[in-house]
């Protein structure tokens, strides 16, 4: 396996746990909730990025 390709599998594997941990924060009902500062994350935001965890006060974490 190559370089490339490794990196490639990182990355959809990296892409892969945020839908997952965006599935389980829909399930458990903090899916529009900032996990940094329990603020609600916009729908404006989410429509922008689904797979949103914090709100945009933590640019650093995004
Ligand atoms: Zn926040």
């Amino acid at each position: 396996m190559s370089d490339f390709s490794n990196e490639s599998v990182l990355a959809i594997e990296s892409t892969l746990n945020e839908v997952d941990r965006a599935l389980e924060r829909l399930r458990v009902g903090t899916y529009r909730t900032c996990q940094v500062c329990n603020t609600p994350i916009g729908d404006g935001e989410l429509i922008a990025d689904p797979l949103l965890a914090n709100c945009p006060a933590h640019p650093e974490l995004a």
